[in-house]
């Protein structure tokens, strides 16, 4: 019998970087779910602070719909740098440096976001500051704690701890040779071996816990502690390449025009570079070394790099233009390669891996935090409503079938991307070695949809009722687990169905456009009021609510809905509020000034509540606003604006399901899938 204390928690989180903190707040958000017990959630990190500089910086729209989901975008696109515009340089018949090219940097009228830039430790900042707010500071991130050992058991998986010292908790910096004293992130880089974490790993430190988790999830980034205990099964697959960057931050001192502009430069012989501007005067500098190369064991001796063999670097490709800098708040460098795990879940669904833990790869695209936080909030919300008794754990196997193809996909753009952007360019047609100017822009163009997080498209599942093959990914393990509870549709059927709503394609996110509060005539970007509060939401596109016929028929629909036997009193446990699960939320095509939200609009649209009256919050009109203009939702949702829909969303903001009015049963087929009714 051992005497090491030992805790029981529904959720343990190992690691508290972007994937991690998004899991965090995501739990954070789901207090309002009603459950017999509140959730319990922990989150752990080796590291004794957060990071305070470099390290990621873009945010791609979608991760900023994420955030305007918890409440937070508004933080970022304040503070952030606003990327507008990328210019192209190239070498021109002299081999001098030239603008050859503009393009948009966030492809128009894509989300109401646009892609900004700002340093990863104040995204991490509004994140505790978020998870604080929300969990009612019952959920907190507990540093210099070092998991030791992990067991899955039947019930529960218990991982037990160590409390490290405060030496053991703060990462070495190899600032060698540089101007000032600079932070530098080499340790995290991927040129760093693991002796540092065999240091701590070997520490002696201090008190040991167990914790009994009835879920896992690894957030503990490249070299992940709990992918390795999982087993070599999970270890990354991949390939590096002897192409080696650097990147510094620095305010510079210049007479490149372009130095406020996202920049992809080619020189001639001197290797790329890409410029970022940044917040606060920043610039980031992403500099290809091409006179540092990799040893006989493949990988690049870091003592070598230093700011000033970097900055070099950067003059040569930048001349005839000249750079310099004063002040610069950190450096590091790195060795591009993709690599990624053959399985992001263990197969008794209560350990999964999130975020560079199971993908990484070259940070150029500025990628990896999106994706490593859109893994987690992927995941988060299905094991939360789990833990809480109100979905069936089948539902777990859609994180691996979902997100694994996204981790998939971003690999092979990677591959494609730094390989173009590291290549020299090509002097003519003929100079087959050389990269194509044409061939970079075209991927750049092409690159910007998948960058924006906005091509995501899950695949068929028992959350996405769509036609396809469930196991399209080609993974055996993946295609045997994913089968169960999918929901059945042929590709004629669902051309149909999808018909109804050609702007809101199932398995992806739901768009947003402007429609107006019925009851106040407020503008609302329709996104806004799909918050990420763990409901699942119905949207009812109730078309021409004046015409008889309409009006009948979203009366029949309501009728099911609020009966007693039917899902949604089903699915909502015993005496919590009706839209504590699943809220339904109306966008209406009549006019505003015509409609009365009581007398037009069947209860179950806008519930009454003994103490607060009824909600004024759910029903929406396709009209113009006094103020800021017309949203025209219906055209653009591409729903009819005479009969409607039905769009049932999950509470990732993706739809899942779409259907008529007369549709009820199957509607109900879809959620008796996801819930334990
Ligand atoms: P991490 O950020 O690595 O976080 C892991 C956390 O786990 C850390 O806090 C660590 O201390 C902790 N941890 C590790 N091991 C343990 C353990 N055994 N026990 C407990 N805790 C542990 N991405 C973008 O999206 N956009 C960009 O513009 C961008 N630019 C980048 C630029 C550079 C120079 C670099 C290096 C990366 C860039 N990235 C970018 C990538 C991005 O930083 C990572 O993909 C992202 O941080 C991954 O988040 P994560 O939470 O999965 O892992």
């Amino acid at each position: 019998q051992s005497d090491i204390p030992e805790t029981n928690v529904d959720v343990l989180i190992i690691g508290a970087g972007p994937a991690g903190l998004m899991a965090a707040a995501s739990f954070a958000h789901l207090t309002a779910i009603p459950s017999a017990s509140p959730l319990s959630v922990r989150i752990i990190d080796k590291r004794s602070t957060k990071i305070f500089s470099g390290q990621a910086d873009g945010l791609q729209c979608r991760s900023l719909e994420i955030f305007d989901s918890l409440g937070f975008a508004d933080r970022a696109w304040k503070e952030a740098n606003h990327m507008i515009e990328i210019c192209m340089w190239n070498p021109d018949a002299t081999g001098i440096i030239q603008r050859s090219d503009r393009i948009p940097d966030t492809i128009v009228g894509l989300s109401r976001f646009q892609q900004i830039v700002l340093q990863q430790g104040r995204i991490e900042r509004f994140f505790l500051d978020n998870i604080q707010k929300y969990s009612g500071g019952a959920i907190k991130v507990e540093r210099a704690i070092l998991p030791t050992s992990l067991q899955i058991g039947e019930e529960r998986v218990k991982v037990t701890v160590r409390k490290l010292t405060e030496e053991e908790a703060t990462p070495p910096q190899a600032t060698t040779g540089s101007k000032s004293d600079v932070t530098d992130g080499l340790f995290r880089s991927n040129l760093v071996g693991d002796d540092y974490e065999d240091k701590i790993t070997d520490a002696k430190g201090g008190e040991e816990e167990v914790i009994n988790a009835k879920f896992v999830i690894g957030c503990d980034g490249a070299r992940s502690w709990t992918r390795r205990a999982l087993g070599p099964e999970f270890e990354l697959q991949g390939e590096a390449t002897d192409f080696i960057w650097g990147v510094m931050d620095i305010i510079p001192l210049t007479d490149f025009p372009d130095i406020r502009m996202r920049c992809a430069i080619h020189s001639a012989n001197d290797g790329s570079l890409m410029v970022i501007p940044r917040e606060n005067r920043l610039v980031r500098l992403y500099i290809q070394l091409k006179e540092v190369t990799p040893d006989a064991s493949g990988r690049a001796d870091r003592s070598k790099i230093t700011p000033e063999l970097i900055f070099g670097a950067a003059q040569k490709i930048l001349r005839p233009y000249k750079i310099d800098y004063e002040y610069c708040d950190w450096w590091t460098a790195y060795q591009i390669g993709q690599r990624i795990s053959p399985s992001f879940s263990h197969p008794s669904n209560k350990v999964f891996l999130a975020g560079d833990a199971v993908h990484t790869h070259s940070p150029k695209a500025g990628q990896g935090m999106n994706v490593s936080m859109q893994d987690s909030f992927n995941l988060a919300w299905k094991v939360g409503l789990i833990a809480k008794g109100i979905c069936h754990p089948r539902i777990l196997d859609t994180y691996q079938s979902e997100r694994r193809r996204v981790a998939q996909d971003l690999i092979e753009f990677d591959h494609k991307f730094s390989r173009l952007f590291s290549g020299r360019p090509a002097k003519d047609v003929m100079d087959a070695e050389g990269v194509s100017m044409a061939e970079f822009k075209d991927a750049f163009l092409k690159g910007n949809l998948f960058a924006s997080g906005l091509s995501v498209d899950y695949g068929p599942s028992s959350l996405v009722v769509k036609s396809g093959d469930p196991g399209e990914l080609g993974d055996r393990s993946v295609r045997s687990r994913n089968l169960e509870g999918v929901r059945r549709i042929t590709v004629e059927e669902f051309e149909v169905k999808q018909s109804l709503a050609k702007g809101l394609p199932v398995g992806m996110r739901f768009n947003s456009f402007k429609v107006l509060n019925q009851a106040c005539a407020r503008p609302w970007h329709f996104q806004e009021r799909l918050k990420a509060d763990g409901r699942f939401r119905i949207v009812l596109f109730a078309g021409d609510i004046l015409d008889p016929a309409q009006k009948q028929r979203v009366k029949v629909f309501c009728d099911k809905l609020s009966s007693s036997n039917g899902f949604m009193r089903r699915a909502t446990p015993e005496g919590a509020k009706i839209d504590s699960v699943i809220e339904v939320l109306t966008i209406h095509s009549a006019k505003r000034t015509e409609t009365e939200l009581l007398r037009d609009f069947p209860d179950i649209l806008h519930p009454f509540d003994p103490h607060t009256g009824w909600d004024y919050n759910k029903v929406f009109v396709d009209e113009e606003s006094y103020h800021e203009g017309f949203g025209d939702a219906y055209k653009n949702y591409g729903v009819d604006k005479e009969k409607g829909c039905v769009v049932a969303v999950r509470p990732d903001q993706y739809v899942g399901w779409v259907g008529e009015l007369e549709d009820f049963e199957q509607l109900q087929e879809y959620f008796e899938g996801i819930f334990l009714v």
